[in-house]
């Protein structure tokens, strides 16, 4: 039986509306050959909003987001938008996307695949066969707290202060999806922190620690600080399965664990939250302003996103690995854009790689 499912596109600026129409390719073909039927409908976000209605997101696109099954981003922001107001930043949209629907936990796969290993910052022997996954929590921690301000000091000084909270429902919902998915995986968890000197971090600890022993004590768990993390990551990243850490700790990490892999345009990730609200999907790198409009975009790291809808939004977990599949294949094929090219390759455009995969799809 047929099953649709409602898809929300967001390109975005800069190359998103380059990656995206490639994805769209892949969409095409899954509508064509495929048991469940794709609803797709687009929507503005970032810079390009900001354009047009003086807003990164509006309520009513937020609200088309609320009611799909799935959201599809390219990415946000570029030079055009630097001096906008703070409030109406293009990421400001991405933040409200995030908070709105409560996107509480990151998943971000690192995978060294073996056509592109020579592409990665470390030899060889080190990242070879590399399948970590990094999940972040998103929602909360220092992003988010509040006070946050910059103050006028009597003495003509300036002060500047974040506040880092979490509570243990917070740090007990990033955990849980941690463990759920190592259990999918290699059944082991990193838990980061920095307890030795932070009281969220000792609470993090303690909260994950508890869980642990009530509901998952057949996952393999181990506590690490974020300094040593850093310096396994680059040591022995194939000690890891699944890092969970906080919001600020992640999002240093996983760009940690992006250069493992080699480029920032083949990594995918997903934000889930709560049960009735729907996951975005996008690649982890930016806008890259500095290569927009030329058709030289690698768009795997879209078309891996989709793949991760498909994976967890759409119940297609067979979908997705052809997808990967065929994404594995092109690159056996020694097809590369300019930013994993290598000797003996061919260059190709985004254009052209969308349709390669497409090729292997059909083939
Ligand atoms: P970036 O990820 O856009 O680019 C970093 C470098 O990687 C650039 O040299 C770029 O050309 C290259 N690159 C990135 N994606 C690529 C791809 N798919 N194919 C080939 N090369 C690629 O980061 P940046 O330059 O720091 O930021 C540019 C803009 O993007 C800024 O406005 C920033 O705020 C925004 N940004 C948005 C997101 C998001 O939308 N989630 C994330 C990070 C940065």
């Amino acid at each position: 039986m047929t099953k649709t499912y409602k898809l929300k596109v967001l390109a975005g600026d800069g190359i998103g509306p380059e990656i995206i129409k490639e994805t769209y390719k892949i969409i095409d073909w899954i509508n064509a050959t495929s048991d469940i039927i794709i609803e797709t409908s687009e929507g503005l976000i970032g810079g390009c909003s900001i354009d047009k209605h003086n807003s990164p997101l509006t309520d009513e696109t937020l609200d088309e987001c609320k009611s799909s099954d799935a959201i599809l981003m390219g990415a946000v922001g570029g030079p055009k938008w630097d001096n906008v107001a703070y409030d109406i930043r293009p990421e400001a949209g991405l933040l409200k996307l995030r908070k709105s629907l409560d996107l509480y936990a990151n998943l971000r796969p690192a995978k060294v695949l073996d056509a592109l290993i020579e592409s990665s910052a470390l030899k060889p022997e080190i990242v070879k066969g590399l399948d970590i996954l990094i999940v972040r929590e998103l929602t909360s921690g220092l992003y988010f707290g509040t006070p946050r301000a910059i103050e006028d000091l009597d003495n003509g000084e300036q002060k500047g202060i974040d506040t880092c909270t979490y509570t243990t429902s917070e740090i007990q919902r990033v955990a849980r999806v941690a463990f759920e998915t190592a259990r999918k995986r290699s059944n082991k968890v990193t838990s980061c922190d920095k307890a030795n000197v932070l009281a969220t971090s000792k609470l993090w600890r303690q909260t994950v620690t508890e869980l642990h022993k009530n509901e998952y004590s057949d996952v393999e768990l181990d506590h690490m600080y974020v300094d040593n993390c850093a310096m396994q990551l680059v040591r022995n990243p194939r000690q890891f399965d699944v890092i969970v850490t906080d919001n600020l700790f992640g999002d240093i990490l996983s760009d940690e664990s992006a250069m493992l892999t080699g480029s920032l345009g083949m990594l995918p990730s997903a934000s889930m939250g709560g049960e009735d609200m729907p996951y975005l999907y996008e690649p982890i790198h930016g806008s890259a302003p500095d290569i927009a409009g030329k058709n030289i975009a690698n768009p795997l790291a879209t078309i891996l996103s989709m793949a991760l809808a498909l994976r967890y939004s759409f119940d297609s977990k067979a979908l997705a690995q052809k997808i990967e599949e065929a994404v594995s294949a092109v690159l056996a094929d020694n097809l590369r854009t300019s930013d994993i090219m290598s000797e003996g390759c061919k260059e190709i455009t985004t254009s052209e790689m969308g349709s390669a995969i497409v090729a292997k799809l059909n083939g």
